[in-house]
């Protein structure tokens, strides 16, 4: 069963769509399971998921390490974690919701499988997919990186690219799908599915007070939301962490509706933010992501590119080296304890989104990096360390 996020519709499962008349998204049932004691996430979790996932599918998705990060917990005055989804097998959590659309392609016996992806998703849908024997084919805006594209490319999808207002591109794609083809995009309800298991890995090594995330199209936070909803339901916790909603400043359709109380986005009219893999203008799971914002009490921040930049060199110095959309959590953590928002102390958890191999620009020109030629190596490195 699915059903509307907003209006609560409810649609039959086996018309494989993802979005509702009334057009928001679409939802799966809250599920009530146990976790069990399997290393493999989808074994462990299984009794709060729609479908079993084939090992042939598996590349080792999850159970990603909840950092600590000392020298920002001294400095911020708090205690910060950070869930490193840079180690998910092509280096994001989008991995995790992948798997499961994967999944369910195969079990509606669909031969190809789409995407709509600013990269990294891309990326993923055409490692876990080309290895399935399922034709794959993605769509990237046609100002993709080189570092992301080459990425793709190498998985040897069908790469389409697309010139065009990437929020419409979105809704394009659904016309797209056919008989044969299975498309699955940010908010897609069985990728939602997947992203529940990252509040799973949270909630068995502790739940935190504030749990921060990066924000785009909405589909990450409605399905760690939706994760820690489920423990609840089924009593494993009594409180749902406070959720941080984090938009860069150059595309921040839900932090200015969040600010002047809407319960609708506005569709942003150009996106202008380094930070790419956040840069939907008109994020399908805006709405219900200011819904489930006011249900739970969160917050919602926006972050500069210097910002996020300096952020990123930090969350690099406690040995993390991820993406400048990653970055905009502690960034935003940053400015919301300067304004007393978070109280002394907190626990705070921020989710690494993706590796910063994938393109960043920071790091470059660094006042600790030396040029010297070799026959002056000594000297140099002696007053490298002065
Ligand atoms: C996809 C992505 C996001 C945003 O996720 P949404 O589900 O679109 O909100 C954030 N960071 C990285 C690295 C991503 O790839
Ligand atoms: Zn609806």
């Amino acid at each position: 069963m699915l059903i509307c996020e907003a209006c609560g519709k409810e649609y039959d499962l086996d018309k494989n769509i993802h979005v509702c008349s009334c057009g928001e998204p679409l939802r799966m049932e809250y599920f009530d399971g146990e976790i069990g004691e399997e290393d493999d996430i989808w074994a462990r979790y299984g009794s709060f998921l729609p479908l079993e996932v084939d090992d042939l599918s598996n590349l080792g998705e999850g159970n990603t390490p909840l950092s600590k990060a000392p020298s920002l917990s001294k400095k911020l005055d708090i205690d910060l974690r950070l869930k490193n989804e840079t180690m998910n097998p092509t280096w994001s959590f989008k991995d995790r919701g992948t798997i499961l659309s994967l999944e369910r392609a195969k079990e509606l016996g669909k031969k190809k499988l789409g995407t709509v992806s600013t990269g990294n998703m891309a990326a993923s849908v055409s490692a876990y997919g080309v290895r399935s024997g399922l034709k794959i084919f993605v769509l990237v805006p046609s100002d993709i990186s080189d570092k992301k594209i080459s990425q793709i490319e190498n998985y040897g999808p069908i790469v389409i690219k697309v010139d065009g207002d990437y929020g419409d591109l979105y809704y394009e794609s659904f016309e797209l799908a056919d008989r044969d083809t299975y498309f699955t995009n940010s908010n897609s309800p069985f990728r939602i599915e997947g992203y529940k298991t990252i509040a799973f890995e949270i909630y068995e090594e502790n739940v935190p007070h504030y749990v921060i995330i990066p924000t785009s199209s909405g589909g990450l936070f409605r399905g760690v939301m939706k994760g820690f909803k489920e423990l609840e339901k089924s009593g494993h916790i009594d409180e749902i962490p406070v959720p941080i909603s984090v938009q860069a400043e150059g595309c921040s359709p839900i932090y200015e509706a969040h600010e002047s109380d809407e319960r609708e986005i506005e569709r942003w009219s150009e996106p202008d933010t380094i930070a790419d893999a956040i840069s939907n203008p008109f994020p399908p799971g805006g709405n219900d992501v200011l819904e489930k914002l006011d249900r739970y009490d969160g917050m919602c921040e926006k972050v500069s590119n210097q910002e996020m930049v300096e952020a990123q060199k930090q969350i690099a110095r406690e040995g993390i080296f991820c993406q400048l959309a990653s970055a905009v959590g502690v960034a935003a953590l940053k400015k919301l304890i300067e304004r007393g928002k978070i109280e002394k102390g907190a626990e705070v958890v921020s989710i690494i989104t993706g590796s910063g191999l994938k393109g960043s620009l920071s790091g470059q020109n660094d006042r600790s990096t030396y040029n010297c030629a070799i026959e002056s190596l000594e000297a140099c490195v002696n007053r490298a360390f002065e």
